[in-house]
């Protein structure tokens, strides 16, 4: 179903050496949206071309410079959360020139996120640092606050028919069990989120997270009929907000490193991370016990810069590298729009790349995709803006 595929755009602000020149893309506002003169978010884009002429474009959100990590998050990856807990898979797909913001936007200015934003007293704090957050440690704080609370309201029910006292826990206020309760008595609702960590160079993917070797391993897919496994691949088991982006930050140190070692560039990879969410409740009833098992994964994905590959500067297997990285953008933009046209009968051609093969089980179906094409906004980047914004008009 089409609306099971989103497209957005984000146009970055200027950075501080690109002052001075004037954004060649406006973000025009939608019927629903404030006309102000600071538009933060619309539904179009217009985009300079050259030789005067202009092109517009419209997707699901355009987001102007001036929108912050909030604003895009509680747009866009609040109701896909919600999705996801519910027991479908997510993605999101960060696409766009190097320097566009898909990295910015994914994790925030740095890939290590300050401590502190995940302490329960600072949820609601605004501060720039806090504020520069990106998608994904947000989507890990809200996943284990969702996810206590639920288990704290399940276990709270069953605990307060055994009369025991309150105890403050975290958010929240929940029922210590009984001492003399069952150690082995299972619980109402029970989770496990684990993370994964793939990095897909050019035919390669490399296991980010796998530790003891100090050479990355590398991983096969192996397909089934609606799905693929990465093969062998480490699932890492994360209790808290915090540990989870600990264990992705050591993930991005080992790709960057992994890059120069092979005398390589990691914006020229895909960065696939995968919040693996598993929930068990169990109801009772004269029958006996029924347990509902759910399992989702959350996959947010910084794709490899888009940016074309000048032939002057890549030869050999550069080249090579620059073609296939290119093939594979060019076969997700295939899928997604084989599958936004909604039309049941048409063929999406996941297998044509690994990073497409890999991502079939999540893609289509009840499964939620958003693409959020990042651009930026100065002169020089004109050509390969209006690029991106073609590749995502596409997959619309
Ligand atoms: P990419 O991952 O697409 O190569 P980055 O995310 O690394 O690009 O962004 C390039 C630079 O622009 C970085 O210094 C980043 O901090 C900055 N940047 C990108 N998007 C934004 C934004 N929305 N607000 C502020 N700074 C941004
Ligand atoms: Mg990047």
């Amino acid at each position: 179903m089409a609306t099971n595929i989103q497209v957005a755009v984000r146009i970055r602000p200027f950075l501080p050496f690109e002052t001075g020149s004037k954004s060649v893309i406006d973000v025009l506002p939608g019927e629903d949206d404030p006309h102000d003169e600071k538009i933060v978010q619309g539904r179009s884009v217009r985009i300079a071309g050259s030789s005067r002429k202009s092109h517009a474009f419209t997707f699901d959100r355009c987001f102007s410079g001036l929108a912050d990590q909030v604003e895009l998050y509680n747009s866009l990856i609040v109701p896909l959360l919600s999705s996801c807990l519910e027991g479908y898979n997510a993605t999101t797909l960060a696409y766009g020139q190097t320097g566009a913001g898909k990295t910015y936007t994914t994790l925030g200015p740095s890939a290590a996120t300050s401590p502190d934003f995940f302490l329960p007293h600072n949820i609601n704090k605004r501060t720039a640092e806090f504020d520069a957050v990106g998608i994904l440690p947000r989507t890990l704080r809200d996943i284990f606050i969702q996810l206590e609370r639920k288990r704290l309201s399940s276990s709270s029910v069953i605990d307060s028919e055994n009369d025991s006292d309150g105890v403050e826990v975290g958010l929240q206020t929940v029922k210590q069990p009984k001492s003399n309760r069952a150690e082995n008595e299972k619980k109402p609702f029970e989770y496990t989120v684990k993370l994964q960590f793939l990095e897909l160079y050019g035919e390669d993917i490399r296991d980010l997270l796998s530790t003891g070797s100090s050479q990355t391993k590398k991983i096969v897919i192996r397909d089934s009929s609606d799905d693929a496994e990465a093969m062998g691949a480490t699932e890492q088991v994360v209790s808290t907000a915090q540990e989870a982006m600990v264990c992705l930050t050591r993930g991005m140190l080992h790709r960057v490193t992994g890059a120069t070692a092979m005398n390589a560039e990691s914006s020229r990879s895909h960065a696939i991370m995968s919040v693996i969410i598993e929930q068990t409740s169990r109801t009772y009833d004269g029958d006996g016990e029924a347990v509902v098992n759910r399992k989702s994964k959350f996959n947010f994905i910084d794709l490899a810069g888009a940016e074309r590959q000048k032939r002057t500067n890549a030869k050999g297997q550069r080249l090579k590298e620059g073609i296939n990285i290119n093939k594979g953008l060019l076969v997700l933009g295939n899928v997604i729009s084989a599958l936004a046209s909604g039309d049941k009968k048409s063929f999406v051609p996941f297998r044509d790349s690994k990073l497409t093969r890999l991502l079939r089980g999540s893609l289509g179906g009840n499964h939620k995709t958003l693409m959020i094409a990042c651009a930026s906004p100065a002169p020089k980047n004109a050509e390969e803006s209006l690029n991106c914004l073609r590749y995502a008009n596409r997959a619309k």
